[in-house]
């Protein structure tokens, strides 16, 4: 029987991604130009519809876009592209996450001083594409530490190593041991960002506390796959659920389920996981305890409010 409900102490929305739809919210209030989002603004379903539903145009290219005002989603995007909307004569407001921009920083530093890049992340997405399409011949971008022992001596040149903001920390810590052992002359820049770290480590604390976590986040969404990832190395069940829609009755069945963490990606609206919690509760017949862990208490049975 489900008894205790354990929220992650950091979870849900990031400094970019608030400042993403924010700029996103303020410039779809311009009614006199069309209004196109390149990319998903920040990678969550829910998020991304609700623009579309205000009448917000979403491309995924840029030749998809006429007219109007193009806005560059938190993740980024390569230089050329900014160039290209410009030249296209599209008015371009740039949402891309500060944090974002520090890594394209850090990367051009590095190559104008003479370094080559590699860049540990995922090629397909968005923020790898613009941070490589800064300097698509001076970055190699690696997937996995199973790549190191086919990559080159590059004895011959200065080597910089950067990863994706929102890498498993743990992941990242021993490539760059490895890298270390491989380019005994490598330079090594932290590029995961403080939101990530804060909410990949409320995890390391929740998940040894909890039976199952649920993180809840859109598939697109790399921090929160990654968040159900580390739970379900640690406590056996991390669940990836878009919504309490997701969540399915028989998970509960088994009597030893008492205690369930819930997490969110850094795009998650904290609409969503009220609506987790409130449904967990139901299931529990209205009686589990709704655990914050900021204060370490009861905060609240949220029976009376489940309905
Ligand atoms: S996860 Fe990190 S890099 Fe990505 S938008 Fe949030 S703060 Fe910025």
């Amino acid at each position: 029987m489900l008894k205790k409900i354990m929220i992650a102490r950091h979870h849900g929305f990031c400094m970019g991604v608030k400042r993403a739809i924010n700029i996103a919210e303020e410039t779809a209030q311009d009614k006199d130009r069309k209004v196109t989002i390149l990319n998903e603004i920040v990678h969550n379903e829910t998020v991304v519809q609700r623009f579309r539903d205000q009448g917000v145009g979403q491309a995924y290219s840029l030749d998809d876009v006429g007219e109007g005002t193009l806005i560059i989603s938190a993740h980024g995007i390569a230089p050329h592209v900014i160039e290209d909307a410009r030249a296209k004569g599209l008015d371009v407001i740039d949402a891309t996450c500060p944090l974002v921009t520090r890594i394209y920083n850090i990367v051009m530093k590095v190559i104008e001083n003479g370094y080559h890049v590699i860049h540990f992340g995922d090629p397909h997405h968005d923020e790898t594409q613009g941070v490589v399409g800064h300097a698509p011949d001076k970055i190699t971008v690696v997937t996995s530490k199973e790549e190191l022992p086919n990559l080159p001596d590059w004895t011959d040149r200065k080597l910089g190593l950067t990863s994706q903001s929102t890498c498993n920390q743990n992941e990242v810590a021993e490539f760059q041991q490895l890298a270390k052992v491989k380019w005994p002359h490598i330079e090594i820049f932290d590029t995961i960002c403080n939101a990530t770290t804060q909410r990949q480590n409320a995890i390391l604390d929740l998940a040894p506390q909890v039976n199952m976590v649920l993180v809840v986040g859109s598939k697109t969404s790399a921090n929160s796959v990654r968040l159900a990832q580390i739970s379900d190395a640690i406590c056996g069940r991390g669940i990836l659920i878009s919504s309490a829609e997701d969540i399915r009755d028989e998970w509960f069945a088994d009597e030893k389920i008492e205690r369930v963490g819930v997490s969110a990606g850094a795009s998650t609206p904290e609409f969503l996981v009220e609506a987790v919690i409130q449904r967990l509760v139901a299931l529990s017949g209205g009686t589990a305890e709704v655990i914050l862990p900021e204060r370490r208490e009861r905060i609240k049975n949220v029976a009376s409010q489940a309905g």
